[in-house]
């Protein structure tokens, strides 16, 4: 027993996998105990919570400031997940877009290129367009997700690669070992939006990408109550980073910090019943009458579904559905009881929108279609409920739109 708390004491003190240096502890173990540390004044069993925007100074090591990232909430975050993901350490900001553009701005300076996959979150692809040409900074879009596409792409002057995988919401697949393997042939930095697969599913830090950012307003918070982004990293990327960070001012406070370290807890519980869930209905809706696609890259079907085995480990929550034609999109989501239509993604409860309406809804028709997002088309965000039970309210939709027409 004592040497069980020990070993505890030890992985939240000195973030190592290592439990008294003979066991790699595991994703439910590092979800409850990797940075949580308890409270030394009341031996509590969970971080208290450092509300101060004021700490003392003369003789401390650290000079302590919720917007110098470096209070106590803040931390216990970054080390839990630092830990899943396999990096060193990170810097946790207020949303995700803060993180993204925080992160890309720190790796760039005037004259450098920077290389952005062609499907992309919608918002980092306008942050991308109005801020980094005020910075003089240039980019490309790829041609395509194939490595060469990335290759082409190369200039002499190109410092980052940012890639997303599975891309938002066709769920299309991008090497990622091969990317960073690109990248460091040519001396560039990655940078990768790991939102859609969550560190538990897949932790490109460990396939070679330099700098993983996370939208934690969707899996990491998993709750839909929590605004955060996260970026982890080498100790030497995060300098860089925390340097930018301190400018741009982006910082979470202690309060939703706890909040999203407690749903860190379960986030493995979770996105393992996300997994089961989306499979389960991914394999039900294709073989349904009323559907003329399904993207799920834990499908046989899907074209990358080798890719998928090789870099993930679980399939994901998001699966993406093409209704059948004559079947009115709007109407099949009033009809829904138990999948709400709603923005966002990642948490416990199931939601769908239409990405023509919502994520991609400021981008132009043809260049929409021309990207395979139709207006027959919904990306599903899978809760933890019980799978036959999010299939029976997604099939009585279908009758009752049927019958509307009928
Ligand atoms: N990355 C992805 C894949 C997203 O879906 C989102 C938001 O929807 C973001 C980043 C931005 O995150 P936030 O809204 O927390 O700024």
């Amino acid at each position: 027993m004592l040497g069980t708390l020990k070993a505890i004491v030890k992985i939240n003190e000195n973030l190592t996998y290592n439990l008294l240096n003979t066991h790699i502890m595991d994703k439910n173990t590092i979800c409850v105990h990797s940075g949580t540390f308890i409270d030394s004044e009341m031996k509590g069993r969970t971080t208290p919570i450092y509300p101060s925007t004021s700490y003392a100074y003369l003789d401390m090591e650290h000079k302590r400031y919720p917007r110098y990232f470096n209070i106590p909430n803040q931390g216990a975050v970054v080390k839990k997940v630092a830990q899943l993901e396999g990096a060193e350490t990170g810097v946790l900001f207020g949303s995700g877009m803060a993180a993204i553009s925080t992160a890309m701005l720190s790796q760039v300076k005037q004259g450098d290129h920077v290389i952005l996959q062609k499907e992309l979150y919608g918002g980092t692809i306008a942050f991308v367009q109005s801020e980094l040409p005020r910075c003089g900074v240039e980019y490309t879009f790829t041609e395509g997700m194939e490595v060469a596409d990335f290759e082409a792409a190369i200039r002499p002057n190109t410092r980052l690669i940012h890639i997303e995988t599975p891309s938002n919401p066709l769920l299309t697949l991008v090497d990622i070992e091969a990317i960073a393997q690109l990248a460091k042939d040519h001396g560039i930095t990655t940078m990768i939006d790991n939102t859609f697969a969550s560190p538990i599913n897949q932790q490109p830090h460990r396939l070679g990408i330099d700098i993983v950012v996370h939208s934690a307003t969707k899996y990491l918070g998993g709750h839909s109550d929590i605004c955060a982004g996260i970026a982890l990293c080498s100790e030497q990327k995060a300098e860089a980073i925390h340097l930018s960070a301190k400018n741009f001012g982006g910082s979470i406070n202690a309060q939703s910090a706890s909040l999203l370290e407690r749903s860190l807890k379960t986030l493995n519980l979770r996105v393992q019943q996300q997994n089961h869930n989306a499979q389960y209905l991914a394999e039900a809706l294709e073989a349904h009458e009323m559907i003329q696609h399904v993207y799920y890259p834990g499908l046989a079907s899907h074209p990358q579904h080798e890719l998928a085995k090789k870099q993930m480990q679980g399939f994901g929550g998001m699966l993406t559905f093409e209704l059948a034609q004559g079947i009115d999109n709007q109407a099949y989501q009033e009809a829904l009881k138990l999948v709400a239509p709603s923005m966002s993604l990642g948490g416990v409860e199931s939601t769908v929108c239409s990405p023509a309406l919502t994520s991609h809804a400021a981008i132009d028709e043809a260049t929409r279609q021309a990207m395979g997002i139709s207006h027959q088309m919904l990306r599903f965000s899978v809760g933890i409920e019980d799978a036959p039970d999010l299939l029976a309210d997604l099939n009585q939709a279908f009758q009752m739109v049927v019958m509307a027409h009928a």
